[in-house]
């Protein structure tokens, strides 16, 4: 069976990359960077999604030899200008501080009505093989945001990310039916084709 390894110590991202793979019938062994401790993480350097998942699916596949998909995402906020964008995990100085970040944005936007509050989440998602190959795809979701957090599901900006036809947060969906409409979802998906016609 294939090794393919998912640049991310996510153990979620590779639970759900891995059902993705296995119900598109596609026989290969996922696993996550943890198998690969003495592996740095990698600098995210580029000024896109697609540019970030492209170096961290290069380094892996360079320093372990297989084929290896990694992604980026974040959330762009029309009225922001598509930020905080590539910057959404350190929006308020502190990597990873959630809370602080989604309170700065809010506060941000507090002067701003409803019909100006469109948002998306994107992801990229991208395979590279040790040879340099590379492919990258992309996913969106769509919608507004809440003046107020509401649910306490997910991570991120799910509190305040509604999709366009939801009444409900991010947060106050189930990880299935966030999975089903996800940008990350909707990205790795579209690498399944990808995946058959390099590794297939
Ligand atoms: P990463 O690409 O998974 O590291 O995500 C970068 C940042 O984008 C996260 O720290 C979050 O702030 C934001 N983000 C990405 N995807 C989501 C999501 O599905 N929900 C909420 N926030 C997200």
């Amino acid at each position: 069976m294939k090794r393919l390894i998912l640049a991310t110590r996510n153990a979620h991202k590779v639970t759900e990359l891995r059902a993705i793979l296995a119900g598109a019938g596609l026989d290969v062994e996922l696993v996550g960077a943890d198998a690969y401790p003495e592996i740095p993480d990698v600098k995210e350097t580029g000024v896109t999604f697609a540019e970030n998942a492209l170096l961290k699916a290069h380094a892996l596949a360079r320093a372990t030899g297989h084929p290896a998909i990694a992604d980026d995402s974040g959330l762009c906020v029309d009225v922001l200008s598509g930020a905080p964008g590539i910057f959404s995990a350190r929006w308020a100085g502190r990597h990873g501080d959630d809370k602080a970040n989604l309170d700065l944005l809010l506060a941000q936007l507090s002067d701003i009505a409803d019909e100006h509050r469109g948002a998306h989440f994107a992801c990229a998602a991208a395979l590279a093989l040790p040879d340099g190959t590379e492919r990258v795809v992309e996913g969106r979701l769509e919608g507004t945001l809440r003046h107020e957090p509401a649910g306490s599901g997910g991570f991120g900006y799910d509190p305040v990310l509604q999709p366009l036809g939801e009444s409900r947060t991010c947060a106050e969906l189930t990880a299935e039916e966030k999975n089903a409409i996800s940008h990350r979802g909707k990205a790795f998906r579209a690498l399944v084709p990808v995946v058959r016609e390099l590794l297939g």
